[in-house]
């Protein structure tokens, strides 16, 4: 990654703190690539169900994690993945994945296996204008020379009634429990657990709008040309 003329940016944080409209944003108003780790790890949790994998078993997870094969669309317009050729851009979203995926993102194999994915994303995207990466060791392993990382958060209460609102109005009380029980799996689990990146920048959203957030980080990225 040393010879780059693009930008690389780093989004961090936990569950339902708008990184994924955030990192959109800021991709679209910079003209960069986007590239959304979460579903990587959402699509190989898909195939590990749909294969009838027992996911708390992680040397089962490891044995088959290699063979799903997964593309991930860098268009922040409209992001795309597949698995196997299928779309599952719906299906990777359900409770069903969304309850199993810090465990299976937990496993090693299955994090060394993604990395080589995202550091080809990365690195096709370095020839032009750089890449926004959202995730939660984006920072700290995926990317550690980013040229900016953020760290984003929220109050949980604010996190929790933004991914009801997007499931289409499901329970915030129950909606807050399963992210702060994903967000204790994520920050404790042994393989690149969720971290404030050395270098991160922390920025809290409760008290922002959407747009604040993306002229916070789009003047970090133009400050740090
Ligand atoms: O961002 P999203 O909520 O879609 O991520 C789903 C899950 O994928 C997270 O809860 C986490 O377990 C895992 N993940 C990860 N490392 C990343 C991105 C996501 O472990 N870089």
């Amino acid at each position: 990654m040393s010879a780059r003329t693009g930008v690389v940016v780093a989004i961090d944080g936990p569950s339902g703190s708008g990184k994924s409209s955030t990192s959109r944003g800021v991709a679209m108003r910079l003209g960069l690539r986007y590239l959304d780790t979460g579903a990587m790890y959402r699509a190989v949790t898909w195939w590990m169900l749909r294969h009838g994998v027992p996911v708390d078993d992680p040397a089962a997870v490891a044995e088959r994690c290699g063979e799903p094969e997964i593309d991930t669309g860098t268009d922040p317009e409209r992001p795309t993945i597949t698995v196997d050729g299928t779309d599952v851009a719906a299906a990777i979203r359900t409770p069903e994945v969304t309850g199993s995926v810090s465990q299976v993102s937990a496993v090693p194999q299955v994090r060394a296996r993604l990395l080589e994915l995202q550091h080809a994303a990365i690195g096709g995207a370095l020839d032009g204008p750089g890449i926004v990466v959202e995730g939660r060791d984006i920072g700290a392993v995926v990317a550690p020379d980013a040229d900016v990382k953020v760290y984003l958060t929220a109050e949980a209460a604010a996190r929790a009634a933004r991914r009801a609102a997007e499931e289409g109005g499901a329970d915030v009380a129950v909606t807050e429990s399963s992210l702060l029980a994903r967000d204790r799996i994520d920050s404790t689990r042994i393989a690149s657990p969720l971290t404030m990146a050395e270098g991160a920048v922390h920025i809290d959203s409760t008290p922002y709008t959407l747009e604040e957030v993306v002229d916070l980080i789009v003047g970090l990225v133009e400050a740090s040309r």
